[in-house]
């Protein structure tokens, strides 16, 4: 049936430290996200009531009501969506221990509250399979803090291969290689995406306040190397942090090292805040910046996907709607 929806409402589940979502997105005129339940730790769950809340969200959009915090979402697109209410598009974002030191990370933004206590995944996605409510055609992304602190990540990850999972996606910084993930990449199931955001140590020094930008560009070559028949699974993500990273030069020099790596696949995201602060306001400097770094990827043959803040950008420069689907199949 055709109506407007998304991916996330329809197949979507989120688990980050605190709380369980749909996904890691929210509407433009909303103070907070849609929890499906606030507060959460790991507590045995109530399936019953969360589905049917799922449901309702669901059901309401079929009808046409779009959840308060969902409007003005990305997300949403007109088209024929299917009965399938199995989880699909799995996050898991359950902890955010990390050795980096990110400006632009959640951690250390001031809503964020220190997680009370960790909670494992594992006997959550058990019973998640157990009760038939996990489908394994779609994608599961592993984004909260770096997955080289996670002790569950290698049992995680075990079980969706086993399920035969048809795309795990892993965000990690590269600091570290992970050895999962130099397992799994030669399955051409899995994709590594490690955000960059510039081409040299002082930069990376200033962005990541860490210095290591060696060693991640030696993981990202060991991650290449790794690669099976597909070799757009290994992908440098630049995140446009205006007034730090935001010249035609700092964009050119991650460029050149992304090609001297041997990475095909790039991406292009904003720093959320900073968009977040200055949606009515873009300067001119920035979309010429954002347009630039769109040409000249593609100018130099690498692949190029947006993610999600920079959807929201272009979702703002062209709200006559272009689709900006979350998952393609
Ligand atoms: S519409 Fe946006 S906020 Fe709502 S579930 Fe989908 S992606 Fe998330
Ligand atoms: S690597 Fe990710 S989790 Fe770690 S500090 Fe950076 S943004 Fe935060």
């Amino acid at each position: 049936m055709k109506y407007l929806s998304c991916s996330n409402i329809q197949n979507g589940l989120r688990f980050e430290y605190n709380s369980i979502k749909l996904c890691c997105f929210m509407g433009t005129n909303t103070p907070e996200p849609l929890y499906v339940k606030k507060d959460f730790y790991g507590e045995k769950l109530n399936w019953k009531e969360l589905l049917e809340n799922i449901n309702t969200i669901r059901e309401n959009q079929k009808k046409g009501i779009t959840d308060s915090h969902c409007i003005g979402c990305f997300g949403l697109q007109e088209q024929d969506w299917d009965d399938n209410t199995k989880f699909k598009w799995i996050q898991i974002a359950h902890w955010a221990d990390c050795n980096c030191y990110c400006t632009y990370c959640y951690r250390y933004q001031n809503e964020f509250e220190k997680p009370k206590k960790r909670y494992k995944i594992m006997p959550i996605i058990k019973e998640l399979d157990k009760m038939g409510l996990l489908d394994y055609n779609g994608e599961l992304a592993y984004s909260g803090g770096e997955p080289a602190s996670l002790r569950e990540f290698d049992d995680i990850t075990n079980f969706f291969l086993k399920k035969g999972e048809k795309l795990i996606m892993v965000h990690t910084n590269a600091i570290k290689p992970v050895k999962s993930v130099l397992k799994g990449l030669p399955s051409d199931t899995m994709s590594v995406t490690v955000s960059v955001d510039c081409g040299d140590r002082e930069k990376f020094k200033q962005i990541k306040r860490i210095d290591a930008y060696n060693k991640v560009i030696d993981t990202l070559k060991k991650y290449v190397k790794a690669q099976g028949n597909n070799k757009k699974m290994v992908r440098s993500k630049y995140i446009i942090i205006p007034n730090v990273n935001d010249t035609k030069q700092d964009i050119d020099k991650w460029i050149e090292e992304t090609l001297k790596i041997g990475i095909e696949q790039v991406i292009v995201d904003f720093e959320a805040d900073w968009l977040a602060r200055n949606s009515d306001n873009i300067p001119p400097h920035i979309d010429e910046i954002f347009n630039y770094l769109v040409e000249t990827t593609q100018n130099r043959g690498l692949n190029l996907e947006y993610y999600g803040v920079a959807n929201q950008y272009r979702a703002l420069k062209h709200p006559e709607g272009l689709n900006y689907g979350l998952h393609q199949e």
